[in-house]
């Protein structure tokens, strides 16, 4: 599925300079579809030796509030990213004085807070479950009784893979529950009505500086525990519904002049209809098949939109499961190896912790041509 053009724009030349925020797998994996395509990379992170600085010729390694080290930073590269959402805004406006950081700051702004992503997709049209902003114990309690139970507060900011996220069911302790998502995000919550979803599916849509766009097919995600454990193309939804997948993801993307990939988590309710869940202007895990089943990967997509290139083919050659390899599922390497339909990636990381995301494995089937959208 792809766009429309408007004018053209002169493309960033390989040779140039991408600099990448954050240190993460994400990173790593621009960086190693940057380095195909002739780009040099500079990784901007708090932690030595992360994924990322692994594989890019270049990193600074700095707090994120450091100003000295981002205008240094900003100097040294022609255009950034940043493959987590979690940056200080006020850091990546900083560099955006130097030089082009797509997507913009505005963007990331918008996904970092759950309320303004909220309130974004409901003004542009697309539904969400229904959820109130909480700022306090006396709060939640009214947006309890006004939501139900079951329904799942989350803390507003700097959430991530379940982090931040406590259910309320008729037992919750209100007191309990505050607390555990106020420290992490200064004080601002979410809750949110609990979906008996059908399924969860996500979308990623690349869009240019000129506009032009494309989408990946969408994908069906199995979470436990909050944290994506396998992702399969092409997703068991109706073809009306990849459509209005892919829809949803273009309409966000358009409203925020995007430049850059953007990611949208949705349900598929039991009768049919989408939610949306939350946002990420960057390569998301749920589209790491796209390494192997795709034309061009999403991590090219990223480095082909924010360079100003032509936006590559997103068509998908064969049905695929990605499954996440989290903590100790690694030490399953060298059997998924030995495994001909499979096809290893691992991300360097030197301590295994439990529900780390390790590496992940994609599985390769003949694309089945009934299902597909
Ligand atoms: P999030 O951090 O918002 O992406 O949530 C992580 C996961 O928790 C989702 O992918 C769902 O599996 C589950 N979840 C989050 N919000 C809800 C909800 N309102 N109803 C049911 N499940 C949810």
């Amino acid at each position: 599925m792809t766009g429309d053009k408007k004018a053209p724009i002169r493309p960033l030349a390989p040779g140039s300079v991408i600099g990448i925020f954050g240190g993460g797998q994400l990173g790593r994996m621009i960086a190693l579809a940057a380095a195909r395509l002739g780009y040099v990379c500079h990784i901007f992170a708090s932690e030595a030796d992360c994924p990322a600085a692994q594989v890019a010729t270049h990193a600074t390694i700095a707090s994120y509030e450091d100003r000295d080290a981002l205008r240094t930073f900003a100097a040294a590269v022609d255009v950034a990213t940043c493959e987590f959402e979690n940056i200080p805004v006020e850091s990546v406006r900083l560099v955006a004085e130097q030089i082009p950081v797509r997507p913009d700051w505005k963007v990331l702004e918008v996904a970092q807070d759950r309320v303004q992503e909220k309130t974004f997709f409901n003004t542009i049209g697309l539904e969400t479950a229904p959820w109130r902003r909480v700022v306090g114990q006396g709060n939640l309690a009214r947006a309890i009784s006004e939501l139900g139970r079951p329904s799942i507060l989350k803390t507003a900011r700097f959430g991530y893979d379940g982090k931040g996220q406590v259910r309320i069911d008729d037992d919750a302790h209100l007191g309990h529950a505050w607390h555990h998502i106020s420290g992490t995000g200064g004080g601002v919550g979410v809750l949110e009505a609990f979906v008996d979803f059908a399924q969860e599916v996500s979308v990623i849509v690349a869009r240019g500086i000129d506009g032009a766009w494309s989408a990946f097919d969408p994908t069906e995600n199995t979470h436990a525990n909050h944290v994506l454990q396998s992702a399969r193309v092409p997703a068991r939804v109706p073809v009306f519904l990849t459509a209005a997948a892919v829809d949803a993801g273009h309409r966000a993307a358009e409203a925020l002049d995007l430049v850059g990939l953007l990611a949208v988590e949705m349900f598929v309710t039991r009768d049919g209809r989408l939610l949306m869940n939350e946002m990420a202007p960057r390569p998301h895990n749920s589209g790491h098949w796209t390494l192997d089943a795709c034309l061009t990967d999403q991590f090219e997509q990223c480095v082909r939109a924010i360079c100003g290139l032509p936006l590559g083919s997103p068509e998908r050659h064969a049905d695929a499961t990605m499954t996440n390899l989290l903590g100790d599922d690694v030490v399953r390497w060298l059997d998924i190896l030995g495994d001909p339909s499979a096809r290893l990636h691992l991300y360097g990381k030197k301590e295994t912790r439990p529900g780390r995301k390790m590496g992940h494995v994609t599985r390769l089937v003949p694309r089945s041509v009934a299902t597909s959208p």
